[in-house]
């Protein structure tokens, strides 16, 4: 069989976290009862007029410089005509030929740019909501603001699709502008997907997948769609350009409906909207706004705090940690040390992926500060501090209200060769395994002589005088 390439261009819509909708004053609240958010304006009333939510627009300016685009001057609103009972006015106001942003990209791990072509605005639809067998129309989410951001058909593999996403996902997070909860629906993904042979230049016939809300099902829905058209082209037949939805509970996508052109949606200019106009100067306090991104504090973490990838990796994955990391850090000796109790102990309390996004912990940075301070000077050692932070974790007390004076500083040579003495004596059993050739037994030695000395005995010191004295 001949190899295939997958070839596939992402259209993500994203939520705006306006307090507002685009075109009128109701809340973009979600979760409320149905239809309660809504007025004449956003259920498109004959005789009403729309009015341009300017911080709908700055939002997306900030989405477009986090990408890299060009941010236009000049933009405007268009209407995109299209009958569907989500959509009251027959039309939604979106951009066609002049959006906000342009020719950005996003890069991925492995060096290459997934190019976006544009970001636009526009106004989200209402749901439609399918019980006891009929269906409901719920437009709380109709005129809620959405960005649109398109890629060029830059990706070649499903981790790629997805690594751009949660990239996507996160500069989204760090700048503000979306919570970006695909579970919620304020981030969506509709993916674009052909395949061609593997070497050929030119593009296989596409079909797209609207409307994933979930990584797992956005990699099932391209793993099933790449097999069945190397399965047409296999077969002799050819790929139908479609729009297609991925059914959940087979695995497997079908027919929508047939591809819309632009001249189906009769484009044209938004009468009832001025241009879109936008200054250098708003533009670069835009700019300016802009907090460290995640890719620049990766950076930062590996190259001046000589964190390991894997490490900066973790942290910049949940901004409140990265936050929280970035304040103990500048305050330490060594970040490493802040960066390694935080992915091994913090977490551990943090199973979940939602509890590590919330961090919800009863450490501050503050306290942390005053433990490493602790470590650094050697008034603790690694272990009185490790279980200090666990207490500190369970109580949110200080470690000056932990830790007991008696505790602090190290055991002195002679007192420490003393209690290794009498480790050996009370345990020869563990002696006499270990003389035996079996090493765990020493573990049980110096589990020993840290319960003597309450965990403040150097574990390298006890290990030397332990040999010595077994001989
Ligand atoms: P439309 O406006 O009709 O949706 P576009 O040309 O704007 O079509 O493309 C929409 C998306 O499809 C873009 O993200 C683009 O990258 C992607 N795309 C275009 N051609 C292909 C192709 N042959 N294979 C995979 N994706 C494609
Ligand atoms: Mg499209
Ligand atoms: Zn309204």
């Amino acid at each position: 069989m001949k190899e295939y390439e997958l070839v596939s261009g992402l259209e993500t819509h994203v939520e705006l976290s306006t307090k507002t909708k685009i075109f009128c004053s109701c809340t973009t609240q979600f979760g409320s009862e149905p239809n309660t958010h809504c007025c004449p304006i956003c259920i498109g009333l004959p005789g009403t007029m729309p009015k341009l939510n300017r911080q709908a627009v700055r939002y997306a300016i900030k989405a477009g410089l986090a990408t890299h685009c060009t941010i236009n001057p000049i933009a405007k609103m268009d209407r995109k005509n299209y009958v569907y009972p989500d959509l009251p006015k027959a039309y939604q106001i979106s951009q066609y030929d002049k959006p906000l942003c342009s020719n950005g990209y996003i890069e991925l791990k492995n060096g290459r740019k997934i190019r976006i072509l544009r970001i636009h605005i526009e106004e989200d639809a209402g749901k439609l909501v399918h019980e006891r067998g009929d269906t409901f129309v719920d437009y709380n989410r109709g005129g809620v603001p959405l960005i649109e951001i398109v890629t060029e058909p830059d990706i070649r593999s499903i981790d790629e699709a997805i690594e751009y996403v949660e990239k996507l996902q996160l500069i989204m997070k760090y700048i503000g502008v979306s919570d970006v909860k695909m579970q919620e629906g304020s981030l969506r993904c509709d993916v674009n997907i052909s395949v061609r042979e593997k070497g050929s230049e030119s593009f296989g016939t596409r079909t797209e997948i609207k409307n994933m809300n979930s990584f797992a099902f956005m990699q099932k829905a391209m793993e099933y769609e790449f097999e069945r058209q190397v399965d047409l082209i296999e077969n002799g037949e050819q790929v139908i350009q479609e729009t297609r939805r991925f059914n959940t509970d087979t695995g497997e996508t079908a027919p929508m409906r047939g591809k819309e052109d632009a001249h189906d949606y009769r484009y044209f200019r938004e009468p009832d909207l001025v241009t879109i106009e936008t200054s250098k100067e708003e533009i670069e306090e835009i700019r300016a706004s802009l907090p460290e991104l995640p890719e620049q504090k990766r950076q930062r973490y590996i190259e001046t705090f000589g964190l390991s990838e894997v490490d900066a990796d973790i942290l910049i994955k949940y901004r409140k940690v990265a936050e929280f990391f970035d304040e103990a850090a500048k305050a330490v000796g060594n970040p490493k040390t802040v960066s390694n109790f935080i992915i091994s102990q913090v977490f551990r309390t943090l199973p979940t992926d939602a509890e590590k996004e919330a961090f919800d912990v009863r450490i501050t940075p503050q306290s942390l500060i005053e433990l490493i301070g602790l470590l650094e000077s050697k008034k603790i050692n690694m272990n009185v501090a490790k279980s200090t932070l666990d207490k500190m974790l369970q109580t949110g007390k200080t470690p000056d209200q932990l830790i007991d004076k008696n505790d602090m500083g190290g055991v002195d040579a002679n007192t420490l060769t003393a209690i290794c003495q009498k480790v050996i004596e009370t345990q020869s059993g563990a002696v006499q395994d270990y003389k035996n050739g079996k090493e765990a037994a020493f573990k049980a030695l110096i589990g020993g002589v840290m319960k003597e000395t309450r965990g403040k005995a150097d574990p390298m010191q006890a290990t030397e005088i332990l040999k010595s004295l077994i001989g």
